[in-house]
């Protein structure tokens, strides 16, 4: 079969199962399409073949053997901020240029455990601050729809290879936007998880509070035969929550969008920069989901403007905080001949950081420096539970929020953003981390250019089954999730 990567994971599992294909067939299909196309895109930091394929040998095996789970046998790209016994984890830096994880994260473990075929690792922004991908140590990955464009970040390796159609679906992490943003950019779907659904154990910390991991894919299905692998308690990770888990599969179908209603917040669309063909695209969603049996109901997001401040606080000040154990003493970069010891540590955190994440622990530095930790610090934490008040308020009166995922569709690369240019991109995703609620990105159309819009719909917490049934009725109605970039046209 020439056209294996046109499959759904639905169909992925159920031709696997019926043995129309064997994994090895499939996996040999993607690795042969990485080896073609992804020169272009430059979505795999790390391709890793013959791991790939003995794990589909005995996937085949276990097939045949009646001991196959949902997607044993289907193919798997990590993020490269997830450790993997064995394989390189750069986490896009420098820094772990060398890294060789002694263990597994939980997410990489649960997937070997489910069957999963790893095909290898992918691009990210340095430590996944970022918007773009462009801060990866190993160059920017390119947007497949518009190979001059970025993926959007920081998970854009994630969602390139997905948009290529060099994997059937990835992990990501999201931390202020970085499964949602690169989902949007690259017209795929992603869902990033209420804190503690899913296990941080072994992903590699930027923002302890915020970081949370979550599938990237084509459907709201795909995503959802994902979760159900990625997501449950860890004993390992002491904030992952004690909850039992969705079939998130079986529920794909428990929400009706009749009777729905959805919050639209009059400050988000009215934000300085939001471009005018990303406004009619999503208002023309929310119009399909009305047709559908949704109600709009207006609401007030009253700390709108105080969202990316309070990021821009509180995900420095943890990042500068876990970036610490990087002394060049323990593991990762070491610079060449210290004079002594502070020479080690102050040139090889200056050789092996670039310059976003050096910006980052500077600023949360300072903002947990003695001097200024309650007038910065302390009053962000103040702000950013009034941001969750705001929207617990809210969902008094709404089951779900709808908002874009980005202000704008991809950059182009080299677009030389300001640092602060760049963080206010951020505002529709941030607020989301600093509530700890889940939220989805479903592609809904393109602007002018041809590139992808995404809709972002935020849900209560705990809410996946229900922001992923939404978004798969609504894709049960369109087929904004099945248009493919060009080059993921082109076959191996
Ligand atoms: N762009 C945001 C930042 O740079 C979010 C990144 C993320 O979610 N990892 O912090």
């Amino acid at each position: 079969m020439t056209d294996l990567h046109r499959l759904s994971i639905r169909e992925l599992s159920e031709g696997l199962a019926e043995a129309k294909f064997s994994s090895r067939e499939l996996t040999e299909h993607y690795l042969k399409r990485i080896e073609k196309i992804d020169a272009q895109v430059q979505s795999y930091v790390t391709v890793t073949p013959e791991q790939a394929l003995a794990q589909a040998d005995a996937a085949d095996a276990a097939i045949k053997a009646g001991h196959a789970s949902a997607l044993t046998g289907v193919p798997i790209a990590h993020k490269d901020i997830f450790c993997t016994q064995g394989i390189k984890t750069t986490a896009g830096s420098k820094m772990l240029d060398n890294f060789i994880s002694p263990y597994d994260a939980t997410v990489v473990a649960k997937a070997k455990a489910a069957g999963l075929v790893t095909l290898g690792k992918v691009n990210m922004d340095e430590f996944a601050m970022g918007s773009t991908s462009e801060s990866s140590y190993f160059g920017a990955t390119k947007n497949p729809w518009a190979l001059d464009h970025v993926p959007g970040g920081s998970s854009g390796g994630s969602a390139a290879a997905v948009a290529a159609d060099l994997a059937p679906f990835a992990t990501g992490t999201d931390t202020g936007g970085s499964i949602r943003q690169p989902a949007s950019f690259c017209g795929l779907t992603g869902l990033k998880p209420t804190y503690g659904r899913v296990s941080r154990f072994g992903m590699i910390a930027y923002a302890s509070s915020l970081d949370q991991g979550g599938p990237m894919a084509r459907s709201a299905e795909d995503c959802a035969y994902l979760m159900n692998v990625m997501a449950g308690h860890d004993a390992k990770d002491s904030t992952s929550v004690q909850k039992d888990v969705d079939d998130y599969v079986a529920n794909l179908n428990g929400t009706s969008v009749k009777g729905l209603r959805i919050g639209i917040p009059k400050q988000y669309f009215n934000v300085q920069g939001l471009d005018a063909d990303v406004k009619t695209r999503v208002e023309e969603s929310l119009k399909k989901l009305e047709e559908m049996g949704a109600t709009l109901v207006e609401i007030d997001l009253t700390m709108t403007d105080a969202y990316v401040p309070t990021y821009y606080l509180i995900a420095p000040a943890e990042a500068s905080s876990n970036l610490q154990r990087f002394d060049g003493v323990r593991y990762g970069y070491r610079c060449e001949n210290p004079v002594d010891l502070m020479d080690l540590y102050k040139r090889s955190r200056s050789e092996g950081f670039g310059p976003e994440v050096q910006r980052r622990i500077l600023i949360g530095t300072y903002a947990l420096s003695a001097g200024y930790y309650d007038a910065y610090y302390v009053k962000a934490q103040k702000v950013r539970r009034l941001i969750q008040q705001d929207f617990l308020k809210a969902f008094e009166n709404v089951d779900v929020i709808a908002a874009p995922s980005a202000p704008t569709t991809a950059y182009r690369i080299g677009a030389n953003l300001s640092p602060v240019e760049m963080y206010l991109g951020d505002i529709y995703t941030i607020a989301v981390n600093l509530a700890g609620l889940p939220a989805i990105n479903a592609p809904v159309g393109f602007d002018k250019d041809n590139l992808p819009v995404g809709l972002q719909l935020i849900g209560n917490y705990w809410s996946e089954s229900q922001l992923l049934s939404v978004i798969h009725q609504y894709q049960q109605a369109t087929d904004w999730h099945t248009k493919r970039a060009a080059i993921a046209e082109e076959n191996a």
